[in-house]
């Protein structure tokens, strides 16, 4: 039987999958996405908050006008370490930290963007699987993997159904379970935050003034993120002992909870939908590569949701693996390269470690009720609330606009 042969295969067409075969094929290197492309049959209720880089790249690979009907800018960032910090508070420290896309310059801006945009990911899928159907240089190829064989020319991918597909190099974009990632022995520091994600969506009856909301709950953030329309999504993350019994309580109760807590900023709130449940757990891959394999997004790095990250740092690598191998075949190198795929890991290795080591730190820190913990993130707060050079520093990081950027995300 012949076998099919491609450059690149991305296995995985999810979020990170899509945008890696896009990422790559608008650098003219031919890719197959292989991967069931249905949507989950339960409607997915989460949003994405895309940091204004991760715009930039989505605007360059044409997908953007797409989405930005239903984007949601955010202008504004307010985080309230909640009501039970007053019972912490000491002398100097603050309970409240707000930054908004004034702090940066216009030189900083690019065409006017917010600090960060929110879409609800059922548009965000559909969107980037439309621009990856109408892809001249994307096959798509509807079928899960079922192994792959490293050999010494190249790598074979095994399908479901028994149909072989050859290439020069496998990208991993099969979720944080992986299954390529496991046969290949990279090793993953893991672990578990306790914590579940209670995610719906409320429309509300005061306009959310496209702020973004967080208020660190002593069992967990609850953000509210805004939408178009009076509406904001809550990713409200607690412990699973409590989800338990919040669930038990009923929808409409998980809503009158949240409306407790943003109520003097939101007014009355509404249940749209349904509430589902994500549990929280953290994953960090020690290598994001083996031989003629690839790790992009969820797959290398699983964080907490409690700074909307995780697809900002997927788009990151890959656009940063598209110009390494951009440039690798422009000097005469395969693209399944070993020199190639270090070269990768060694430029994502310091946005990854601080992005997610950092979030675990902090939803950890944050995440608690003992007294020296909260007094000195409040305190932390107050030094940031006073200096303007922080603040900016921050809004950067919001927006995903720190250190040295891949070309399709530079200003
Ligand atoms: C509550 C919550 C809120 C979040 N909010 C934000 C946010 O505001 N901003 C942000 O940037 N990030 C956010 N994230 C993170 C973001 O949603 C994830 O990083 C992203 O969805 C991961 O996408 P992925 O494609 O890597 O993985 P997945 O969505 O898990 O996709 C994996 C894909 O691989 C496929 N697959 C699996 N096995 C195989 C196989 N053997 N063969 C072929 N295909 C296979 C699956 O079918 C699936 O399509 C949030 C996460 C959570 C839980």
């Amino acid at each position: 039987m012949s076998m099919d042969r491609y450059e690149v295969c991305v296995v995985g067409a999810g979020m990170a999958g899509q945008l890696t075969a896009l990422a790559l094929a608008e650098r003219g290197i031919a890719v197959a996405l292989i991967g069931p492309s249905k949507l989950p049959s339960e409607k997915d209720p989460r949003t994405t908050a895309l940091a204004y880089g991760t715009v930039r790249a989505l605007r360059r690979l044409d997908v953007w006008s797409d989405l930005d009907r239903d984007a949601a800018p955010i202008e504004r960032i307010e985080v309230n370490l909640g009501r039970q910090a007053s019972r912490f508070r000491e002398k100097g420290s603050a309970t409240k930290l707000a930054f908004s896309d004034g702090l940066l310059n216009d030189q900083d801006r690019w065409e006017g963007t917010p600090l960060a945009y929110v879409v609800e990911n059922e548009f965000l899928r559909s969107a980037l699987h439309r621009r990856c159907a109408r892809h001249t240089e994307i096959c798509l190829v509807e079928s899960p993997v079922a192994g792959l064989e490293v050999r010494s020319g190249d790598a074979v991918l095994r399908l479901e159904g028994g149909h072989t597909v050859a290439t020069d190099l496998v990208i991993a974009c099969d979720g944080h379970a992986s299954r390529l990632r496991r046969a290949s022995g990279i090793r993953t520091q893991t672990g578990d935050f306790d914590q579940d994600a209670l995610t719906f969506t409320v429309g509300h009856t005061l306009p959310h003034m496209h702020t973004a909301r967080q208020v660190f709950l002593p069992g967990g953030p609850l953000a509210a993120l805004p939408l178009s329309g009076n509406r904001c999504s809550v990713i409200w993350s607690v412990r699973r002992e409590a989800a338990d019994s919040m669930l038990a309580s009923g929808s409409d109760a998980i809503a009158g909870m949240a409306g407790n807590t943003l109520r003097e900023s939101l007014g009355e709130l509404t249940l749209h939908g349904p509430v589902v449940r994500f549990p929280l757990s953290f994953l960090y891959a020690e290598r994001i590569y083996a031989d003629r394999l690839a790790l992009v997004g969820d797959t290398a790095h699983l964080i907490h949701p409690l700074a909307g990250q995780g697809f900002n740092l997927t788009v990151r690598d890959a656009a940063t693996l598209a110009d390494v191998l951009y440039e690798g075949r422009a000097t005469g190198l395969a693209v399944g390269s070993t020199s190639l795929l270090v070269d990768y890991d060694r430029r994502r290795r310091a946005d990854t470690v601080a992005t997610a080591f950092g979030t675990r730190t902090l939803a950890r820190a944050l995440s608690t009720s003992e007294r020296l913990s909260r007094t000195a993130t409040s305190f932390g707060f107050s030094l940031v609330q006073r200096s303007d050079a922080l603040r900016k520093l921050l809004a950067k990081e919001a927006g995903g606009d720190l250190g040295s950027l891949p070309s399709l995300m530079a200003p």
